[in-house]
């Protein structure tokens, strides 16, 4: 199904930082070429309309009936992860159980299994309404390091599966270089490692997809598993690196480096903090690392499920974006994959926090939740002429969203990824109501066949 020349008429929508009644958007080439509240002042450049809709009788747009939202931005995923729910949580769940099952499965997969496992679950993603995965993708190799004829067959195999899913892949590749703070790869993490930072930028480097839904970008592991000496002999246009997650890698960080690993990322330099720059998790900061991440504009990435899965703690959300550090949302290891409850977790754990309520608005939870920029695609996002043409529908009358107001309110502190009912990717119908039956079969062949009966 293609996009060209497509109208529709969204009965609520979120646009322009506000809901309005009857927007009209019509598609051209997987772009909005108009849209057209009832009755608005919206004035964005030709999308402005005052008047009833001038169309000819013979085309009717499509009713969508709902709320309409732009296409979500998954922006920290690790899609192998998503073989582990369900069985890390088994006798209590430690994060040994976790890590445990997590090199069972990185040790077993090879580029065909991916391509499965991946397919299945951007599939989920795409009926959850999210239109860009940000894939952090560190599994480059044979389980004994060699690369594969191919030396990016699996990142090929990701970029193919996020095109049978029909949303966007930023692939975020990544270094991984040391076991720890210069210990050696060891184990399933041969996979993991190009030897040295140049090999792995060649890799980087060669990476051939030209395709109009890959974005290619790099990615540090982490102070542990990367060196500043090697971070500084590679400049990125975008780069993502996993920061102060957990305790422990901030004391080992200042043991070895006598810096905070933030600190650690200024002293490089190199854009590796910046607006094309995204720190994920930013969990245990001090007051001077957050002033850092604010003033050099850096992404701060929030995966609030899956730290809450992992124990990690709960980040300085609202600091941080009051700092001047733009926040994004990620399901990252796919405990859950729904933005609609990352989205209410920054509030809400902030509350638990804080012991206070009142930190975040709807509308600027549902703008984290929207903004594909720090993936490479500052060109969707927003219902609005010009961008690529992403439309997430919700159901308003659910047993969840029936009786909350239809507003931004009911994306935020109501809906869950179920109330989805269609999803347009660049023009395209990704998803309606009724596929999740075969995406859920889909996801349990190809989890299956990873796992001993
Ligand atoms: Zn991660």
């Amino acid at each position: 199904m293609t996009g060209v020349g497509t109208a529709y008429l969204l009965e609520r929508a979120w646009v322009d930082r506000a809901v309005h009644d009857d927007v009209l958007v019509e598609i051209e080439d997987g772009r909005f070429t108009k849209v057209s509240p009832r009755n608005s002042r919206l004035d964005d450049k030709g999308s402005s309309s005052q008047q009833e809709f001038q169309r000819p009788a013979d085309e009717t747009p499509t009713r969508l009936p709902g709320l309409t939202v732009p296409g979500l931005a998954n922006c920290h995923s690790h899609a192998f992860h998503r073989a582990l729910r369900g069985r890390t949580q088994r006798e209590r769940g430690t994060f040994w159980t976790w890590r445990e099952q997590m090199y069972a499965v990185a040790g077993r997969l090879d580029p065909d299994s991916y391509l499965r496992l991946a397919t299945a679950v951007y599939r989920e993603m795409a009926a959850a309404g999210i239109t860009t995965v940000g894939e952090f993708h560190y599994l480059h190799h044979q389980p004994d390091g060699t690369p594969y004829d191919d030396p990016n067959a699996m990142g090929h195999a990701l970029a193919e599966a996020a095109a049978t899913a029909g949303i966007r892949i930023s692939l975020l590749d990544t270094a991984y270089l040391s076991s720890g703070f210069g210990r050696p790869v060891e184990g399933v993490q041969l996979r993991y490692s190009d030897g040295d930072i140049d090999t792995w930028a060649d890799r980087l480097g060669s990476f051939d997809e030209q395709a109009d839904h890959v974005y290619v970008g790099g990615a540090f592991h982490s102070v542990r598993a990367v060196s500043p000496d090697q971070m500084k002999r590679y400049a990125a246009a975008t780069i993502h690196v996993h920061l102060s997650e957990q305790r422990a890698e901030n004391e080992e960080c200042l043991a070895v480096y006598g810096r905070t690993p933030t600190q650690v990322l200024a002293d490089v330099g190199q854009n590796l903090l910046g607006p094309r720059a995204t720190v994920v998790h930013a969990t245990h900061l001090t007051d001077d690392d957050i002033r850092i991440l604010g003033e050099t504009g850096t992404h701060s990435c929030f995966c609030p499920t899956t730290e809450r899965d992992l124990g990690d703690g709960i980040g300085p959300s609202r600091r941080l974006h009051e700092a001047g550090s733009p926040i994004t949302l990620g399901s990252d290891s796919h405990a859950v994959i729904d933005l609609f409850e990352e989205m209410r977790a920054l509030e809400l754990d902030e509350r638990l926090a804080t012991e206070q309520r009142g930190h975040w608005t709807a509308a600027e939870l549902l703008a984290t939740a929207t903004a594909h920029g720090s993936l490479g695609f500052e060109d969707a996002g927003a219902i609005a002429v010009g961008q690529r043409a992403d439309l997430v529908t919700l159901a308003t009358s659910s047993t969840r969203t029936g009786g909350t107001g239809a507003d931004e309110n009911t994306a935020v502190f109501a809906a869950t990824s179920a109330d989805v009912t269609q999803v347009l990717c660049d023009g395209r119908v990704v998803f309606t109501r009724g596929d999740e039956v075969e995406i859920g079969r889909q996801l349990g062949d190809a989890i299956g066949a990873l796992w001993p009966s």
